[in-house]
């Protein structure tokens, strides 16, 4: 399946929660959230109506998946992978998807929004141990250190974002030290550590059909 390149803000509206797509703007009242929250379309309001059984349980899927960014297909192998874990399935899942290296990014502030994230390692402006990854998907480990490639030091979109969202502090489970570009894994992430307002349970209960 492509990956979506419409209007973003439409992805949150559609799922009536804010998805953190677009950067600084989500954190103001420019955010298209802030201004119209209802479903798109025509029939928008109509469809806002209360979800219930699958409905409910699609829809929450497709929450985190727009979150992360992820493509249905990944998405099934990260559940599949999660269900053989030891855990809790849904924990596990989300557990994971934190773990994704774009995520790790966005979430130590070195870019605003995942989407960034995501681009700015495909370019090649991270390491982790040392080592260069272009990977997205890479998932870290408790342990690891994240920093910015010595030639990306100097990055105007890598020193806006993290001028940019200085305030917004850093999860727990990871700790920045920007001075030096980098960022470690102090742990992984627990669901409270989580800061998403999904139940995961219920993507559990859609994949267990
Ligand atoms: Fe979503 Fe951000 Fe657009 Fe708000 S500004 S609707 S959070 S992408």
């Amino acid at each position: 399946m492509a990956r979506y390149s419409g209007p973003v803000c439409r992805l949150c509206r559609r799922e009536g929660m804010k998805l953190f797509l677009k950067g600084e703007r989500c954190y103001t009242e420019k955010c298209g959230i802030e201004k119209r929250n209802s479903p798109p379309g025509q029939h928008g309001k109509r469809r806002a109506a209360k979800l219930a059984g699958y409905g409910l349980q699609l829809r929450e899927k497709q929450r985190v998946k727009r979150t992360y960014g992820v493509l249905e297909d990944q998405f099934r192998l990260y559940f599949e992978s999660a269900e053989r874990q030891r855990g809790i399935t849904g924990e596990v899942l989300l557990q994971m998807l934190e773990r994704r290296l774009d995520n790790v990014i966005y979430r130590l502030g070195l870019a605003t929004s995942r989407p960034q994230g995501r681009e700015l390692v495909r370019h090649g402006h991270f390491a982790v141990n040392g080592k260069k990854v272009d990977i997205p998907s890479f998932l870290v480990r408790a342990g690891d250190t994240v920093s910015v490639r010595v030639r990306s030091q100097k990055s105007v979109t890598i020193q806006h974002a993290m001028e940019e969202v200085k305030g917004r502090g850093v999860p727990e489970w990871l700790q920045l030290q920007p001075e030096k570009f980098e960022g470690r894994i102090v742990s992984l992430p627990t669901r409270a550590m989580i800061n998403l307002p999904i139940q995961e349970q219920l993507i559990v209960e859609l994949y267990s059909k």
